[in-house]
């Protein structure tokens, strides 16, 4: 029941954070975007819910998160300017339906195609009544599986909890390139859902764990946003724990939004107030690092998470308050 709450809020919030975005003149949550090549063989499609990345492989295309339900024929669309090969498989990042939205619309069309997640999202998708057939996987991995060979390996690594508890980093070794799904989006500490297992404690393990386990990388590929360079990942786990420790020395003295501030000094890009260009989730850099003290502070006294997921008020940084489905 929780969980159907929370993913509510997810879908809902996008429509929120559209609304900001319409106040600014954006027009919402944007549609699929245009494809952009990110390396040879490697690309990446913007809008209408996560990146969605490509990977083309002699065996077809490898499709990397399908963005909101009924995004298939355009992110086709956009495939199709760049190759003729067919999608061959897909691998979802995690269970959230801005990511395994539109995996039907390739697996209707092509029922051999194989589902790749980790165990945990099999078992979250499975959970969930409101979970579509083709997003239930095929094949799942617990800490690592390998895909493919030579120019065309994939290595699936998981790390512990973070946004889920089912964060698969997919990395594509020949190209030094990672999808981190949303355990790093929009350059901004991550939303956690706790109904998921994710976990703001855990977050900075994890995030360590990928930097010493994943090797001869420079590009990260965000889940959602812009792409990023692996020195820009190592400073963005160095953030977070250093959020979770001022979380810990702060608890019971400091408000979240103190605890927030002062962390602007030695990371000014992942504590920015402006609102970020196409961010469906909403909230600012800044806002959103509030709000995962706020999560700390809960996941410290033991209580449960009431993550906001909602925008900013205006003229202030977000509280953990508005917005809450609960
Ligand atoms: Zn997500």
């Amino acid at each position: 029941m929780r969980r159907t709450w929370i993913l509510s809020g997810i879908v809902l919030l996008g429509l929120a954070a559209a609304g900001v975005s319409a106040q600014r003149g954006g027009g919402g949550i944007p549609p699929t975007g245009t494809i952009e090549k990110i390396k040879e063989n490697l690309y990446k499609i913007g809008g209408a819910g996560s990146n969605t990345t490509v990977f083309i492989t002699a065996a077809g295309v490898v499709l990397i998160d399908t963005k909101f339900a009924n995004n298939g024929e355009a992110i086709l669309k956009q495939v199709q300017t760049v190759t003729d090969k067919p999608v061959s498989m897909i691998i979802n990042t995690h269970t959230h339906p801005d990511h395994n939205g539109s995996n039907d619309y390739f697996k209707d069309a092509r029922p051999t195609i194989e589902v790749v997640t980790h165990a945990n999202t099999k078992k979250w998708v499975d959970a969930n009544p409101q979970s579509k057939p083709a997003m239930k996987p095929d094949k799942t991995f617990t800490d690592r599986m390998t895909l493919g060979k030579s120019k065309d390996q994939i290595d699936l690594y998981w790390f512990g909890a973070a946004h889920t508890n089912g964060d698969a980093f997919v990395v594509f070794k020949a190209l030094r390139a990672v999808c981190v799904g949303d355990v790093m989006a929009w350059k901004m500490a991550p939303l956690i859902d706790p109904a998921t297992g994710g976990s703001v404690i855990a977050l900075p393990d994890t995030l360590e764990k990928a930097v010493k386990g994943i090797k001869n990388v420079d590009t990260v590929i965000e889940g959602h946003g812009d792409v990023n360079t692996w020195a820009g990942f190592r400073d963005y786990a160095r953030f977070n724990r250093a959020l979770l420790d001022a979380a810990k020395a702060g608890l019971g003295k400091q408000t979240p939004e103190a605890i927030a501030a002062s962390l602007k000094p030695k990371f000014p890009v992942f504590t920015k107030e402006e609102l970020l260009t196409d961010l469906e989730y909403g909230g600012t850099p800044l806002s959103r690092a509030v709000i995962n003290v706020n999560v700390a502070f809960q996941e410290l006294r033991g209580e449960p998470v009431t993550t906001n997921f909602g925008p900013p008020r205006a003229g202030g940084p977000g509280r953990g308050g508005e917005g809450q489905q609960k």
